[in-house]
């Protein structure tokens, strides 16, 4: 459908007082939020990652908008009412930011904050140890540095060419490089190996790496360890874990599945002085076992990107969420954030 046609139906919807009627509907259903950071173009930067962001812009508009629609309660609040021991509030919904960026409490934070929104942040604490990108902004980073152009490069059984030749088209190589490398049956160290060979290749070819940029490039940076125990103060902020390494659970070992959901753990413990209950899937990937070992590590919940809503009695390690989009109007992400456009795609489906 034209975009013009589609954005004329959702405003017809929305005056028609469709989105009141459906809250109210759903009105016993959980929502949380997924996002990754909120960074424009308009801060200044050395560089603009191909990976889209949600705009301060959009996020302040949306959260305006869902205001009237949403009741925004804390993880533990929703926690709560999820295994039935507080009251249910009509339409709760709670904001959820992964891998712990910088950009989520300087950017992200002060706008929750005028909305009076708590928010949950979710750091690995192997980023807050290094200081170090994540590696999908390494790659994000290194794969727009010149002389790469027409570079082909195997994942699996497919080869992927980067293509330079605009903005547009190198990150599509980027986003088929990613989705090929996350396919990938493969265990977690051979994936990062893998991911790691990749972005060494590419960042020897040009010289240069994202450790070149300043380390308080608000793209890419993770929070510091001073950030987290700044955060852990903020009263409207939570801070939860993401493991240690960023590690895909159900694709490693044993004992490092432990280790990853326990260290991370007691890290955030030890320098918050708080317990540290709350934990989100590295990649939205878990299985039955993970989910069973998260359990057994002490954690009261774990989130995963399955979409969709929680209810009363539903499984607290296997949460679901929508994603808040990085991209189009407020009135759009309104639709998004509300559940009404995956529901219509399921229509659409059939
Ligand atoms: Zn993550």
């Amino acid at each position: 459908m034209d975009s013009n046609i589609k954005h004329l139906l959702l405003k017809t919807l929305y005056y028609s007082g469709f989105i009141r009627v459906w809250s109210s509907l759903n009105k016993n259903k959980i929502t949380i939020l997924t996002l990754h950071g909120v960074m424009d173009a308009e801060l200044e930067s050395e560089w603009e990652p191909l990976r889209p962001r949600t705009s301060r812009k959009l996020f302040d508009d949306t959260l305006s908008m869902a205001a009237r629609y949403f009741d925004f309660v804390s993880l533990d609040e929703a926690i709560g009412m999820l295994k039935g021991v507080t009251p249910l509030k009509s339409n709760s919904c709670v904001v959820t930011f992964d891998d712990g960026q910088l950009n989520n409490l300087a950017v992200a934070w002060p706008i929750l904050k005028k909305h009076k929104i708590p928010v949950v942040f979710y750091p690995t604490t192997g980023a807050l140890d290094k200081g170090e990108p994540y590696w999908f902004d390494r790659l994000d980073f290194a794969i727009q540095q010149p002389g790469l152009d027409g570079l082909e490069v195997n994942v699996g059984h497919s080869q992927i060419r980067i293509d330079q030749s605009s903005r547009q088209k190198l990150a599509g190589s980027l986003s088929k490089l990613t989705k090929s490398l996350k396919l990938k049956d493969q265990s977690d160290s051979d994936f990062q190996r893998e991911v790691n060979g990749i972005i060494g290749d590419f960042e020897n070819k040009s010289g240069k790496s994202i450790n070149d940029v300043t380390s308080s490039d608000l793209w890419s940076s993770p929070m510091s360890w001073d950030d987290i125990v700044q955060c852990s103060t903020i009263d409207g902020i939570t801070i939860g874990s993401h493991t240690v390494n960023h590690v895909r659970l159900p694709f490693v070992g044993k004992g490092d599945l432990a280790s990853e959901l326990t260290e991370s753990k007691s890290a955030l413990e030890e320098r918050m002085k708080l317990s540290c209950i709350h934990f989100c899937y590295p990649n939205g990937d878990w299985d039955e076992h993970s989910a069973r070992v998260v359990e057994n590590a002490g954690y009261e919940s774990a989130v995963t990107t399955d979409v969709g809503w929680n209810e009363v009695g539903d499984n607290l390690y296997t949460l679901k969420r929508y994603s808040f989009p990085v991209g189009g109007t407020a009135l759009k992400a309104l639709f998004s954030i509300t559940g009404i456009l995956h529901f219509m795609s399921g229509i659409r489906k059939g």
